[in-house]
């Protein structure tokens, strides 16, 4: 059997492994990341990235309608059509890029990649199953990145016409009738794209509202806009069983009422969980935190000289935490002092209209002990929004009362997501509500709505 040393093994090429073998390699180590399928991960290949595209091309082409029936002023269409091959060549284009930028830069950074399936046989030893035999690596230090993987449930379990996201995102054709079981941010993200493509969208949630993980006011728009697009929710409901001849999905609600949906399709988004299988978590003998990796600030496990990031070692599961843990891991072991503290993580859906949440909403900050102000700013008050033909939504700060310290930033309204850079910066640099109310924001730009927002909770807002 071959074998090989390094300074430091990546166990997994997503963000958080890729991220921390070029770190560890433009830091002078050297560096050997192990990944059985595709280079970036669950994120580049099938999760974040494919699954904007195809938001993409479900907006595009749902302009395009509202152009045809008239509804978008200064623009007419003859009937527009969906270009399904068109749209997933598009989609698979921007992954590859992407993922070749990924071998590029780990080259650059003089990283070497091992393609096949690493197995742990100690904290010093990996045995990795290569197309063309079996490999030794023997690292001083380990960064373990597996990442997750898509929740089964024991009624629906995946196969045939129930796909997991891995599967909607890469469908040969579009479904007619499509049941999402699952109402977080994959599954509406996912089910309100194909909503907009045509397809008849039916949600199922087992808890009493959409997008149960994030705060309700933001939420209940997301929910009220899905509703426009014509998608039917049934919340407080559990799937119960699929008959794939006759396409339809039965559903149980909380009274015990049976209500049967056409589903040809059934795409189950219940959740992630770490993968924690087929890489020797038994023969490393890890401390768990639950059913993740117990780690500490400096993202080491609790075996010398292994270190653990991304979505294996916790909640949220999002490719910037695992990105920002991977610095943090492979700094530490080149020996400078780091720590993962952020002081919010941002977390954004990709729905319509975009939501993004940043530090504490309201309800957790009181719950937090915190006494509140609060700014909210409608988005239909903002200029900009209204040029945009979108006035859903609104801007909201949270500050402590007693010295207007911001605790907390959301947004609900088109294209809101990038303003996540612009909240997490006002949390890491521990804004007061003054700082942003006296930044110069451009106008004409949504981004206004912040800076009213800020006002508002100082009670002198101006453009409302
Ligand atoms: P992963 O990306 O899962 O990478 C782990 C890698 O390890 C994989 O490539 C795997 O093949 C490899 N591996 C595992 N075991 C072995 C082994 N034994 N040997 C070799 N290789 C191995 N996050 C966001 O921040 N924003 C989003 O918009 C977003 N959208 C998403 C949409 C969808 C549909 C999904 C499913 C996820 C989305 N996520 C999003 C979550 C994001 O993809 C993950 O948080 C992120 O990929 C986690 O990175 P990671 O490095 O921990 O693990």
């Amino acid at each position: 059997m071959d074998a090989q040393s390094c300074e430091v093994l990546v166990l997994g090429g997503g963000p958080g492994g890729y991220v921390a073998a070029i770190r560890a390699g433009q830091l002078g180590l050297n560096t050997i990341l192990v990944e059985e399928a595709a280079l970036g991960g669950t994120c580049l290949n099938v999760g974040c990235i494919p699954s904007k595209a195809l938001i993409h091309v479900a907006d595009t082409f749902e302009m395009a309608v509202k152009a045809a029936q008239g509804g978008l002023p200064g623009v007419s269409v003859k009937q527009p059509e969906v270009d399904w091959p068109g749209a997933t060549a598009w989609k698979d284009g921007i992954v590859s890029r992407l993922t070749g930028g990924v071998a590029s830069l780990l080259k650059k950074a003089g990283v070497k990649t091992l393609r096949g399936t690493g197995h742990m046989r100690d904290g010093k030893t990996c045995v990795v199953d290569m197309a063309d035999g079996p490999v030794t690596v023997r690292a001083r230090h380990v960064i373990l990145a597996p990442g997750s993987e898509a929740v089964e449930i024991a009624a629906l379990p995946f196969g045939g016409p129930i796909i997991s996201s891995t599967e909607a995102l890469a469908l040969e054709e579009l479904p007619k009738t499509l049941a999402v079981v699952g109402g977080g941010y994959i599954g509406l993200e996912l089910g309100s794209a194909f909503a907009k493509l045509g397809v008849a969208v039916t949600v199922v949630e087992a808890m009493d509202r959409l997008l149960p993980h994030y705060d309700a006011e933001l939420a209940a728009v997301v929910a009220k806009n899905l509703k426009r697009l014509g998608v039917d929710i049934h919340v407080k409901s559990r799937a119960e069983a699929l008959d794939p001849e006759a396409g339809r999905l039965r559903i149980r609600n909380e009274d015990g009422e049976v209500v049967d949906l056409g589903a040809d399709t059934v795409l189950v988004t219940v959740g992630r969980r770490p993968r924690l299988e087929g890489w020797g978590l038994s023969e490393l003998g890890l401390v768990m935190n639950g059913g993740f990796l117990r780690i500490d600030a400096q993202c080491r496990t609790s075996m010398t000289d292994v270190f653990a990031v991304g979505d294996v070692t916790g909640e949220p599961m999002l490719a910037h935490r695992a990105m920002a843990q991977g610095v943090v891991a492979a700094e530490t072991i080149a020996g400078k002092r780091r720590a993962f503290d952020p002081a919010a993580i941002p977390e954004v859906c990709f729905t319509d209209p975009e939501l993004v949440s940043v530090g504490l909403a309201p309800e957790a900050a009181r719950a937090a002990g915190h006494e509140v102000k609060i700014g909210k700013f409608p988005l239909a008050a903002n200029g900009r929004a209204m040029t945009l033909g979108s006035d859903l939504g609104f801007v909201r700060v949270v500050a402590r009362k007693d010295n207007d310290l911001v605790l907390g930033i959301q947004a609900v309204g088109r294209d809101v997501s990038e303003f996540a850079s612009a909240f997490a910066l006002a949390l890491e640099m521990g804004a007061r509500l003054d700082d942003i109310a006296a930044t110069i924001h451009a106008h004409p730009t949504q981004g206004e709505g912040i800076q009213e927002a800020a006002l508002m909770a100082l009670g002198h807002g101006l453009h409302l």
